[in-house]
């Protein structure tokens, strides 16, 4: 017999494990609770009152005004699908240019690729060396014809966390509405939205430890967006469609714990994982931090391994138990660099090394020791046999 080996998951930022508590207050909404919560018998009611309970919890990790301006969708990628097309929609008679970053998620840059070809202008301003979009450059491409800036709250590929509330007075002093992309920050990072210049901001359940296929849009009052979603009345006419609402019990319980859990949860995620940046760079030379120094998700953890592939390094660390990855999930599966570092001027040789290890609430020092453990020997095996370590040693 041998022992089992000790499985190690570092891939946060891609999916967290939904919580006990979580699957626990979801449960009765999947059997006995199965009204349509639209309908005003017996049967509906308390379907509703679950629904209209999980809006102020997630209102309330938000700091939002008011639970009416959180519309339930299906997750992230529909939060940022409504957000940007639902504002082009509505203000087509204002303008039709769109500013946003170099260094979005998927969602938000290929919807904007797409209203691109639609006939939209967009404006994709640049970040620095570690990630920070430039200021001056999104100041200066806003025009009379600017209806919306999307930039997302942190990146999900290095975790650098965007200046969003400077960004929200840009925005406001120019009279343009400010989406920003919270799926990473959400429960993360603390968020007062009654006293931020944000008028929509997105989040998913499933990266923060709720379910996977749920998400919320916040829309500030007064902000004018045109549905998406087409159909019957639901969600104050926002977004049609039955709700889920387990999933929406499961969003609004894994935000009301992220709100509680918060401070204790950054504090021990940030000594983990400095602890393990710390033991990997004691023991592997040509190591190179990506994203801000300080300014950064508390769990996300982005590394260069000079004279390698990312990949190699992933599926080495797989045989020995540990899930990490190279950029973003969503890329991975393409061999395209990562549009995040290649962005930030990263050398391309560098990008190629990159391995992104996010940290969550289940994770352990132990798990970090291990993963310090098996490391080394993976980078130098690697580096033996590439060809790149001999030309640059
Ligand atoms: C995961 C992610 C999304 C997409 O959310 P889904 O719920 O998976 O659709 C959007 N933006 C960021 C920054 C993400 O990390």
């Amino acid at each position: 017999m041998t022992a089992e080996m000790r499985k190690v998951y570092l891939d946060n930022n891609a999916t967290t494990r939904t919580r006990e508590e979580v699957i626990a207050a979801m449960a009765p909404y999947f059997g006995g609770i199965y009204g349509n919560a639209s309908s005003i018998h017996q049967f509906g009611r308390p379907a509703r009152t679950a629904v209209d309970e999980a809006r102020n919890r997630v209102a309330s990790l938000l700091g939002a005004a008011s639970p009416e301006e959180i519309i339930f969708t299906s997750g992230g990628t529909e939060s940022d699908n409504f957000a940007i097309k639902g504002v082009v929609n509505a203000l087509r008679s204002k303008g039709n240019h769109i500013i946003t970053s170099a260094i979005e998620h998927p969602a938000v840059l290929n919807t904007c690729k797409f209203l691109a070809k639609e006939g939209c202008l967009v404006t994709f301003v640049g970040v620095d060396e570690y990630g920070v979009i430039k200021l001056d450059e999104l100041k200066k491409a806003i025009t009379d014809k600017t209806i919306l800036i999307t930039v997302m709250h942190a990146n999900n590929e290095i975790g650098t966390i965007e200046p969003v509330e400077e960004i929200g007075k840009i925005a406001e002093e120019k009279g343009v509405y400010f989406h920003t992309d919270a799926v990473q920050s959400a429960g993360k990072l603390p968020l007062d939205l009654k006293n931020m210049n944000i008028s929509l901001l997105s989040i998913s359940g499933h990266k923060l430890y709720g379910p996977k296929g749920v998400g919320a849009l916040y829309i500030k009052k007064g902000t004018k967006i045109t549905p998406q979603m087409l159909g019957g009345h639901h969600e104050m006419g926002k977004r049609a469609g039955t709700e889920n609402v387990p999933g929406i019990v499961g969003l609004g319980k894994a935000c009301e714990l992220a709100g509680k859990e918060l401070n204790a949860e950054s504090k021990k995620l940030t000594e983990l994982r400095d602890y393990l940046y710390k033991g990997i760079t004691s023991k592997i030379e040509d190591v190179r931090l990506n994203g801000h120094p300080q300014n950064r998700l508390p769990n996300t953890l982005n590394v260069g391994f000079k004279y390698l592939e990312g990949e190699g390094i992933i599926l080495n660390l797989d045989m020995e138990g540990v899930g990490a990855s190279t950029g973003s999930a969503c890329t991975s599966g393409s061999l395209e660099p990562s549009h995040v570092l290649s962005a930030m001027s990263v050398d391309a040789a560098d990008i190629q090394g990159s391995v992104r290890f996010s940290i969550g609430r289940d994770n352990t020092k132990e798990d970090i020791n291990y993963v310090v453990g098996v490391l080394p020997p993976i980078i130098k095996r690697l580096r033996d046999m590439s060809p790149l370590y001999e030309k640059g040693k």
